[in-house]
């Protein structure tokens, strides 16, 4: 059998697209649930879209999400070079290869004429399309434009009668009319191919065996399907899939901010859970599990799950699933991971970072949590009396005096100033005024932060704060009761 052999092969955009990392992944996860390879391939034939730096990357994006690439600009192989670029001569070599066979042509319309014949298709409510003129040209004019230098494109010749159809293993048979389809240019006047014409060489060339990308080139692949043929190439399997959108409607966004992988890291995501998400999104294990580690990805992965319909990109699930995540990470990586946002939220230096992390790590979906939940720590916020009054604590205004009354004194004594010191000192006084635990440590908790929701409760938070801090925060709730 032939190995399998997939590629991913982005534009060199910028940024990462969520989408596209996904067409990477389900790339990745194709070959190597086959023990295939996985080819990068930059296609950079759009000079006009270079941005610098958009190469590494997407070498980076794919190092750190483990997609790691057998073959490609960066790693070598016996198919390069992997930069569409560095291929040029070999484009104008199979597109004249193209022109001899009949298949496609020399047009040396200028841009004028084009756009006369555009409106005039516009005017008439046609569908814009080369109209085949220099298709017509006889070979003596063909010669003597080419030896006066008159500037051309090659474009693909499509039969003007009959039918084109492809097969698509998530699809299905397509069979498109040849009349819609257009007599695209494959060279530019540069002597740059378009993409239309390079990803067919290169998918050739490279002995690329199943071509996954974004459903959008569905209505190109009729035109792909006529050039294989016409090249007398072998048509590989064709996977497209559907678009990552924000809802029914709308796209994601990169000014929404939804767009791009980095979006994600940078909103405080781990790049596990972005990657098991986006496995997920358009994709249907078939079973219960939902977290998967990219080796298990590899084991489950199997083309026939999926999905036709558009992928609905489901923040909840993201955060739900980050949450997993970060709770499954050893204190010491998710303190590594939390330490920028402790510091953004914490400017007092007499705070242990690794306890406020002890205390955040069961208690936040995303790092970007963080700062947040810390907002009292470096200061106590205004607070109303009201905050006090706790319905199942049964706690009101009056009673969370007295109690802040009687914590003052028991801490006060208190020397070793930990947890364990902490509770055994309040469960004492908990014992003594026979009382519930929440008629003490739910004023505790209010008095020293301010806030009804903590991450932690009163002991872990006095700790923290240190004794002389959360005394003086206490005098501060005594005087705000009284
Ligand atoms: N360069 C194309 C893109 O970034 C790739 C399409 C394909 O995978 O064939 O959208």
């Amino acid at each position: 059998m032939t190995k399998v052999r997939t590629r991913f092969a982005p534009s060199p955009t910028g940024y990462m697209h969520i989408g596209n990392l996904r067409t990477a992944l389900y790339a990745f996860l194709i070959a190597k649930s086959a023990g295939g390879d996985f080819v990068l391939r930059i296609e950079d034939t759009d000079q006009e879209r270079y941005v610098d730096g958009a190469v590494d990357l997407i070498y980076r994006t794919l190092a750190e999400t483990g997609l790691v690439h057998d073959e490609g600009p960066d790693v070598g192989g016996e198919y390069g070079p992997y930069i569409q670029s560095e291929r040029l001569p070999l484009y104008k070599q199979y597109a004249e290869q193209l022109v001899e066979a009949g298949a496609a042509y020399y047009c040396f319309c200028d841009k004028e004429r084009l756009e006369a014949l555009r409106s005039q298709q516009e005017a008439a409510k046609l569908m814009p399309k080369y109209d085949g003129h220099c298709a017509r040209l006889s070979k003596e004019e063909i010669e003597e434009k080419l030896k006066s230098g008159v500037p051309y494109v090659i474009r693909q010749k499509i039969p003007r009668k009959g039918t084109t159809s492809f097969y698509d293993e998530i699809y299905g048979k397509i069979t498109v009319e040849n009349s819609t389809l257009d007599d695209n240019i494959l060279l530019k006047s540069d002597g740059y191919p378009t993409y239309n014409f390079a990803n067919v060489v290169d998918d050739h060339l490279m002995n690329i065996t199943h071509i996954i990308r974004g459903s959008e080139y569905l209505s190109s692949t009729p035109k792909y399907n006529l050039l294989y043929e016409a090249f007398g190439w072998e048509i590989p399997a064709y996977i497209h899939v559907s678009p990552v959108m924000r809802d029914a409607h709308k796209k994601l966004s990169k000014r929404e901010g939804d767009a791009s992988y980095e979006d994600f890291i940078n909103k405080g995501y781990l790049k596990e859970a972005v990657l098991n998400y986006i496995a997920l999104l358009g994709w249907s294990p078939g079973g219960e599990q939902e977290i998967f580690t990219l080796d298990e990805m590899i084991q489950a992965f199997d083309i026939k799950g999926i999905s036709k319909s558009p992928a609905i990109f489901d923040p909840q699930k993201l955060d739900w699933l980050n949450g997993e995540y970060i709770r499954k990470l050893s204190p010491e990586a998710f303190y590594e991971k939390a330490l920028p946002y402790l510091k953004e939220a914490v400017k007092s230096e007499s705070v242990d970072f690794h306890k406020l992390a002890e205390l955040l790590q069961a208690r936040c979906e995303k790092l970007s949590d963080i700062p947040e939940q810390l907002d009292f720590i470096d200061a106590l916020p205004d607070y109303e009396p009201a905050l006090y009054c706790h319905k199942k604590m049964k706690t009101n205004e009056e009673n969370s005096l007295t109690s802040l009354k009687e914590i003052v004194p028991v801490l006060e004594q208190v020397e070793d100033w930990n947890r364990e010191s902490l509770h055994d000192a309040l469960f004492a006084l908990i014992e003594r005024l026979e009382v519930k635990n929440g008629l003490i440590l739910w004023p505790l908790r209010v008095a020293v932060s301010g806030k009804a929701f903590t991450p932690g409760g009163g002991i872990e938070l006095a700790e923290i704060l240190g004794k002389e801090e959360t005394l003086r925060r206490l005098q501060k709730g005594i005087e705000l009761l009284s």
